[in-house]
């Protein structure tokens, strides 16, 4: 017997011709796991990839849900955090996959944030020549971004994510009960992200978002909508340019200043990826502000909204010393290639409208930057 497959939940589509896959979103969905894998790859076994966190709170509700439409599993467990996205772990979920016995019609199940996702879809991408996997994601920012799109990768001594695959999932299973565990901090961090899809393309949404931001936070039917609304401005993207050689770019609105601080505080707690990022959304909005591309009171709204959710968006709301205005030059150089003195920045006519601009003078990001350092 198997459990029924819910039909309330909100079903987005990613359309990718034969890698085409469907982003279910609702409430309690984690229940439907095993009949819609049974569904979609009928006697197959898996193997769930999972951290020492997301193991303790879900591990249980996956495996039961799995075995109880007959879909056998194995489990592998890593520490939780980024650093499980190395060489070394990699290899060992890669050996305890194999180890499983898995065959060309069995599947990985990714049930844990961002870092699960893109170890274990790169995991899926090169075991076997390619397996198929399931996103589980269990952070905000998993629902939203991570899980969505195709691309998995670890870390390199040389940077975040230099050694992936794009290897789109066969499903992904937003389940945002599964939330109320999350700690509000990374929560709030992934909020980070909701906003990016409203200040990037849809300035409804960032409206509705000023006024909902509250219960998205809460529970209930608001954070369904608002992953939704995010799940389908990615699809969107993603359909148009899945291996990010154009319009893509734009979900990294805030990513060039950000990743300059997230690096400068050596991806700890310190800053969290979202933090990181919605500080370098109000720099991207006050900056294009400063290029005379908006109102500076637009850019102004933008920031306020991510401060009133309790976000960082000044240099100066980084805890701990500040990196020099020649460190971050050096790590914004490294992270978008400087072509004769040009860099590349994701920029902003208004709220909503991101552009990709490939033409900006390295001298006037550093002016700007100096000026934000000094600011208190
Ligand atoms: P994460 O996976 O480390 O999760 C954050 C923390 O929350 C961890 O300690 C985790 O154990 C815990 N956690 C997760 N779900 C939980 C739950 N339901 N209850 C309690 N605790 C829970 O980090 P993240 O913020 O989800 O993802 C960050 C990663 O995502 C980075 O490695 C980043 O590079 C990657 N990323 C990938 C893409 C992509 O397109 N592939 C996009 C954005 C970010």
């Amino acid at each position: 017997m198997t459990a029924p497959v819910r039909s309330d939940a909100t079903s987005v589509a990613v359309s990718l011709g034969e890698r085409s896959y469907d982003i279910a979103i609702g409430r309690g969905l984690i229940a439907s796991l095993g009949a819609r894998i049974a569904a979609l790859r009928p006697r197959s076994k898996a193997v769930i990839v999972t951290d020492e966190n997301v193991a303790r709170l879900h591990l249980a509700a996956a495996e039961a849900a799995l075995s109880h439409a007959g879909v056998a599993t194995n489990r592998v467990i890593v520490p939780a955090g980024e650093a499980s996205k190395s060489y070394r772990v990699f290899e060992q979920v890669c050996e305890a996959v194999i180890a499983s016995r898995m065959e060309r019609d069995d599947l990985i199940i990714a049930l844990g944030g961002g870092v699960i996702g893109d170890l274990a879809g790169f995991v899926a991408s090169v075991v076997r020549r390619g397996l198929d996997y399931v996103q589980v994601p269990t952070s905000l920012l998993a629902d939203v971004d991570s899980s969505v799109g195709g691309k998995t990768a670890i870390d390199s001594a040389h940077g975040k994510n230099l050694v992936g695959a794009f290897h789109q999932p066969i499903l992904v299973l937003a389940d945002t009960a599964l939330l109320d565990t999350l700690p509000e901090r990374e929560f709030r961090a992934g909020y980070a992200e909701v906003a990016k899809y409203g200040l990037l393309g849809d300035a409804p949404f960032f409206s509705w978002l000023e006024s909902n931001w509250r219960e998205v936070f809460a529970g209930g039917p608001a954070r369904e909508n608002a992953i939704a609304a995010c799940c389908r401005a990615k699809a969107e993207i993603v359909a148009r340019d899945e291996r990010e050689t154009g319009d893509r770019a734009l979900l990294n609105l805030g990513h060039t200043f950000g990743h300059a601080f997230e690096a400068a505080c050596g991806f700890s707690d310190r800053l969290l990826h979202g933090e990181a990022v919605s500080v370098g959304m109000a720099l991207a909005f006050a900056f294009s502000a400063k290029q005379g591309l908006l109102p500076a009171a637009e850019a102004e709204r933008a920031r306020r909204h991510l401060a009133d959710v309790g976000l960082p968006t000044r240099p100066s709301d980084i805890p701990g010393p500040l990196p020099s205005i020649d460190q971050l030059m050096t790590l914004i150089a490294q992270d978008k290639k400087v072509k004769r003195g040009m860099l590349t920045f994701i920029l902003v006519r208004g709220i909503g409208s991101a552009f990709v601009e490939g033409g900006i003078d390295a001298g006037a990001v550093r002016a700007f930057l100096g000026e934000k350092l000094a600011e208190q």
